[in-house]
């Protein structure tokens, strides 16, 4: 299957989700005791990372056989991902079985949240992960049906969906879209910044898409709601999987009418207009008001970059 790469930290999945075999019980059972099979462990949503000692080559993520979660399969919730080059991708939740499971056999190994290992993985390893934390965290709330009281969710297509047997509902995981946007105006871009950010940074604005709305409505509300401008038009440029604990980040440009700012300031204490020179300084720490930006896995610090080389 052909994958388009990604600069976007998360969106390199690499897996076959092999959709069309992975609800086979038959299959399943076979797949997931095979040799073929490697699972991922995550204890309270953190994946088992192989730690790298040496400098400047990359963690991995720690693939485990069948034979060192044998004991656990029974407790533990098994999540299919997918398969590459023959391996079977699981992860499996092992959070309430922690007291029992040995993490010492997995030497080198430590359950580590994935915020701040990211950018030590590779590419291929996030976008992995993204999909495994979001479909953990997916099944471990997902136990009973909304509209039966206490009638207990069923598991089925490996994790991939829930079955209430008394209404006959089916659940599906989902994800949360958030528009994320720069407004642009005559060569400068707008950068806000919240007051529970920590000091001097500022970010492109944000905000979650509400039902009903189109990429292009949310950007158009959230920006007139945060800081007063007109957008418009709307260009989008990339997305991002962001497993915390399942959206999807829609990054955008939105050129506005003017830069006369009107801030919310529940929602922005403060906004900057930057030139390409202003932000360029940013990038080498030389901003004259010590401004900074979220890191290079962040999609607000890709939409800067983009703007930047783009003239
Ligand atoms: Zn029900």
């Amino acid at each position: 299957m052909n994958k388009i790469m990604s600069k976007i930290v998360f969106a390199n999945n690499p897996l076959d989700r092999m959709s069309s075999i992975r609800g086979d019980e038959e299959w399943q059972k076979t797949s997931m005791s095979s040799s073929d099979a490697r699972y991922i462990i995550f204890d309270s949503g953190k994946p088992l990372i192989q730690v790298s000692k040496e400098p400047g080559s990359k963690s991995e993520i720690y693939l485990s056989k069948f034979e060192s979660v044998t004991k656990h399969i029974k407790a533990c919730q098994i999540i299919f991902l997918g398969e590459m080059k023959n391996i079977k991708y699981y992860a499996i939740d092992i959070t309430k079985e922690r007291s029992h499971f040995d993490i010492e056999i997995f030497i080198g190994c430590k359950f580590i949240d994935l915020r701040s290992i990211a950018q030590s993985l590779s590419p291929e390893d996030t976008g992995i992960l993204a999909q495994a934390k979001s479909m953990v965290e997916w099944n471990a709330v997902n136990i009973f049906c909304s509209r039966c009281e206490n009638s207990k969710l069923r598991t089925v297509d490996a994790g991939s969906k829930k079955v209430c047997d008394k209404c006959k509902t089916e659940l599906f995981p989902r994800v949360d879209p958030v528009v994320i946007m720069l407004p642009i105006f005559n060569e400068k871009c707008l950068l806000g910044r919240q007051k529970i950010f920590p000091p001097r940074m500022y970010s492109a604005l944000a905000g979650f898409l509400e039902p009903g709305e189109t990429i292009e409505d949310a950007v158009v509300r959230e920006v007139k709601e945060e800081v007063g401008l007109n957008v418009n038009s709307v260009e989008y440029k990339f997305t991002q999987p962001w497993p915390f604990s399942s959206q999807l980040m829609i990054g955008c440009f939105s050129n506005v009418d003017d830069d006369k700012t009107n801030l919310d300031e529940d929602e922005i204490e403060h906004a900057v207009w930057l030139s390409r020179e202003d932000v360029n300084r940013i990038f080498v720490g030389k901003s004259p008001d010590r401004i900074w930006i979220p890191p290079a896995m962040a999609v607000a610090h890709q939409l800067i970059v983009e703007w930047l080389h783009n003239k």
